[in-house]
């Protein structure tokens, strides 16, 4: 039901209640099918979906989805951090899974449609921001397999705040080395439903283990970090004036996040030398323990940087840094954060700025 709500009921929901567990009023509907293409999008009240029980992604896993954040800005504003490296990102996913990709500039303006409808949803509490979730989906029916011929476009969003609402507390990880998330060929460096879906058990394990996160391992020899269930990973090598930052390479099988890369640019802007590697489970063990490897972080649109305080193995246990946060991971943060919330200049354009329906705003 699509029905005005007071600024008090907002506010509410926007407390510490109803954080991460709602979404704002609104969500677009985009269609698509071989004749007319994408067509028919719109702004509609959040709600349920019909579906026909028949309907192709319900069956196949034909789906591809996005995750980015709106922020609110030090002078109030709202804005989308990096929307078009999402946007071509979602391409490339709709592609793999032999879905039609939508144009990046039709990708934005769902976004700008949606966060100006939505504006006074963005939060303003410090570390809060606008979690914004495009996904698109086999729409047609299919029992039997057979190439998608209509498909849909949904874009919704939710209020969230940091991961840490106590202060910066680095995670405890397990690797596992029974489950791949991905495979040389596979679906892994694309954001598809069916990865996620796939690493759950993975994700449970870690749990069982008592950590929080998970990290997988390569899927051929079992040994070179990947990266986490929904985050990249750095890795600090050295101390102070001499520390830089290895990440593993972008083989084919690491999702390709913007946050990464985005730390890759700020490393080089903060003159931190960073490099593309690869780094073995046993390298990380036998570098913490003679000190060359000094901290561990995770990153991503959710995590934003995540300090690694302890890992949990078939090989060992071993604590990082203290199990507290380093001054790389830190410092790395603190800049990505600051430009994100308007309250540093954002030399590489990463922030799209976003304006109201004039209706949406008191
Ligand atoms: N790896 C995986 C598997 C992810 O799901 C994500 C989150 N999208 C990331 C890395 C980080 O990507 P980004 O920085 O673009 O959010």
């Amino acid at each position: 039901m699509d029905r005005p709500m007071s600024d008090a009921e907002r506010t509410e929901l926007l407390s510490s209640r109803g954080i991460g567990r709602v979404h704002t009023q609104h969500m677009l509907l985009m269609d698509w099918n071989e004749t007319d293409g994408w067509h028919s999008g719109r702004i509609v009240a959040y709600g349920p979906l019909q579906l026909d029980p028949a309907t192709s992604v319900l069956h196949y896993g034909h789906s591809v989805f996005e995750g980015m954040k709106a922020f609110r800005q030090a002078d109030g504003g709202v804005a989308i951090f990096r929307p078009f490296d999402h946007a071509r990102r979602f391409r490339r996913s709709a592609r793999r899974l032999a879905l039609p990709d939508l144009p990046e500039d039709t990708f934005v303006e769902g976004l700008e449609a949606l966060v100006g409808e939505d504006y006074d949803w963005v939060p303003s509490a410090e570390a809060h921001s606008l979690y914004l979730r495009p996904m698109i989906f086999g729409s047609h029916l299919a029992i039997g397999f057979h190439p998608v011929v209509e498909a849909r476009l949904l874009i919704i969003a939710r209020p969230t705040r940091s991961y840490f609402p106590n202060g910066v507390q680095p995670v405890s990880v397990w690797v596992s080395d029974k489950y791949s998330r991905a495979a040389p060929g596979g679906t892994g460096d694309v954001k598809c439903g069916g990865n996620y879906g796939g690493g759950l058990i993975a994700e449970n394990e870690a749990m069982e283990q008592g950590c929080d996160e998970v990290v997988f391992l390569d899927a051929g020899e079992r040994r070179w970090i990947e990266e986490m269930g929904g985050m990249n990973v750095f890795f600090v090598l050295g101390r102070g004036e001499k520390a830089r930052l290895l990440t593993p390479a972008l083989t084919g099988t690491i999702l390709p996040g913007n946050t990464r890369d985005a730390l890759l640019t700020l490393a080089s802007d903060l003159g931190i030398e960073a490099e593309e590697g690869r780094l073995s489970i046993d390298d990380w063990q036998t570098g913490t323990a003679d000190d060359s490897i000094t901290e561990a972080f995770a990153c991503g649109t959710a995590a934003v940087v995540t300090p690694v305080g302890s890992v949990k193995s078939s090989r060992g246990s071993w604590t990082v840094g203290n199990r507290e946060p380093g001054p790389v991971t830190l410092m790395l943060r603190r800049a990505l954060m600051d430009i994100q919330y308007g309250r540093a200049a954002d030399p590489h354009g990463w922030m799209h700025r976003v304006a109201p329906v004039p209706s949406a705003s008191a």
